[in-house]
């Protein structure tokens, strides 16, 4: 059964990487083994993992001052590691609460003991727009400004990034290798995998060298530091999603980088932005200048509705469209593995939709 899977995660990969997947799993390299069987210490890893790293500094113009790292823990893990790393000299954090996650990330550093301000919020909006700085930030006054790049679930995004005089992190978890930016731009930045990159159990961490510091009380397994001297592998790495992140790697870089992803998508979302604000049955409630190229969030506006065309869409072969559900109404995620197939398809149910369902 052919489908388009328009959800939010996890995860959604390009068909040739499954297909490799697939093929690769009885014997990986002639080994007689497969991914899930070999040892994260053989050579055969090292190379995978090695390879991986290569491919991303490559692909993302990644200077040799910034390390990469592959851990777990997700999004959420980070939300405690970045603080514990990088937050001890004044223990103060300056938050841009753009979103769900963004608050999320203050409240995982509040909760560690850290103080955090919130310079700017679009909360009372509903975060339909981004906040953005008013004034220069006092460049002695905190650790570092936490960013999200991507709004996952409210489906606004920064295609430019704040200026700031502090260290900016970047949560990337859904426009990682999805949106093009200045590595340059960021003392540190992480995802997921889950979106853009592979399955869920690996998550990237970029981090500038300079940024690290002697961590004190930090758990082991969240110690950048360590992680660096281990090569990722102070304990047993998540080997298949490293992998599976690998190959999506040399996707990408077969497909023509992350520039061609990012023009892709923005098509992709600029014809289902455009065929949206024409209807007169769905609305798009994302502030223009800042939707996201990957989330497209949208509704009928009538809860019953929005669950009927769910269910008509699932028919259709049109997956996973219910929106988030702290917000409801509907989002098609437009991911890297995404065709432009998929969103003719979509535009063509919803035009159908919009005709037999008249408000
Ligand atoms: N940050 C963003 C922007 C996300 O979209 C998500 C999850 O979707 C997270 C963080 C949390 O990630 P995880 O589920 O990997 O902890």
């Amino acid at each position: 059964m052919s489908v388009f899977n328009f959800s939010a995660g996890p995860a959604v990969m390009p068909k040739p990487v499954i297909e490799q997947i697939q093929r690769d799993l009885p014997s990986l390299d002639n080994s007689g083994m497969s991914i899930l069987e070999i040892s994260h210490r053989s050579a055969l890893f090292q190379n995978i993992i090695d390879e991986a790293v290569a491919d991303l500094r490559d692909l993302l113009n990644i200077p040799a001052n910034y390390h990469i790292c592959f851990a777990q823990g997700g999004g959420t893990g980070q939300f405690a590691a970045v603080p514990l790393n990088l937050a001890n000299n004044r223990r103060h954090i300056a938050l841009l609460d753009s979103g769900t996650w963004a608050a999320k990330a203050g409240k995982e550093a509040t909760r560690l003991g850290y103080q955090v301000t919130t310079l700017a919020t679009t909360k009372d909006g509903k975060y339909r727009e981004l906040p953005r700085l008013k004034q220069a930030i006092p460049a002695d006054s905190f650790d570092y400004l936490h960013v999200t790049t991507n709004n996952t679930i409210e489906g606004t995004a920064y295609h430019t990034v704040p200026e700031s005089e502090i260290p900016i992190v970047a949560d990337m978890s859904s426009n990682f290798l999805g949106e093009n930016y200045d590595i340059t731009n960021f003392g540190l930045v992480f995802a997921g995998a889950q979106k853009n990159l592979g399955p869920a159990g690996v998550t990237v961490v970029i981090v500038r060298e300079d940024l690290i510091q002697t961590a004190e009380a930090v758990p082991s397994i969240f110690d950048y530091q360590l992680a660096i001297d281990k090569g990722s592998m102070l304990n047993t790495p998540p080997t298949f999603a490293i992998y599976a992140a690998g190959l999506v790697l040399k996707w990408i870089k077969a497909e023509g980088g992350v520039t061609e992803m990012a023009r892709r998508n923005q098509a992709k979302s600029d014809k289902l932005y455009d065929y949206l604000d024409e209807s007169k049955l769905f609305n798009a409630p994302a502030f223009k200048p800042d939707r996201s190229y990957t989330n497209v969030v949208f509704s009928t506006n009538n809860d019953e509705l929005d669950a009927v065309l769910v269910k008509e869409a699932t028919a259709a072969g049109l997956m996973n469209l219910k929106g988030h559900r702290s917000v409801g109404g509907l989002r098609a995620s437009l991911y890297n593995a995404m065709p432009m197939a998929g969103v003719d398809a979509l535009i063509d149910f919803l035009y159908q939709f919009e005709q037999t369902h008249q408000e």
